[in-house]
């Protein structure tokens, strides 16, 4: 099953995980990264490089982030959401959000992507 990117990585960005990706399946958004599961080799290098641990398989992801599935699907497949696969600055004040829960209805998906 591949990889999903779940809700703390809303507001993020720190990008660790895209660097070590050997398929460069990462898409990013405005303020959140997505994988998509159709290039997704499933090989978890990318999972140990999350600091917020948002990276999880698909076929262990608890019920309250189940959603999250269709979401990566989703929106990495947007043409507005790019290929990313160099680290780049995080978001301001990352490390405040990084411990917030219940980020989802701050996910942007079609603003200008900073
Ligand atoms: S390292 Fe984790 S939280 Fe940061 S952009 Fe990658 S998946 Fe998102
Ligand atoms: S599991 Fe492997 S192929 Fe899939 S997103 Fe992570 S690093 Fe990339």
């Amino acid at each position: 099953m591949p990889f999903v990117v779940t809700e703390a990585c809303i507001q993020c960005k720190y990008t660790d995980c895209v660097v070590v990706c050997p398929m460069d399946c990462f898409f990013e958004g405005p303020n959140f990264l997505a994988i998509n599961p159709d290039e997704c080799i499933d090989c978890s290098v990318c999972v140990p490089e999350c600091p917020v641990n948002a990276i999880v398989n698909a076929a262990e992801i608890s019920p309250e982030q189940q959603h999250f599935v269709a979401l990566n699907r989703e929106l990495s497949m947007r043409p507005d959401w790019k290929r990313i696969s160099q680290a780049k600055t995080p978001m301001p004040e990352h490390e405040k959000w990084a411990q917030r829960k219940d980020k989802l209805p701050l996910l942007q998906i079609d603003d200008k992507i900073t």
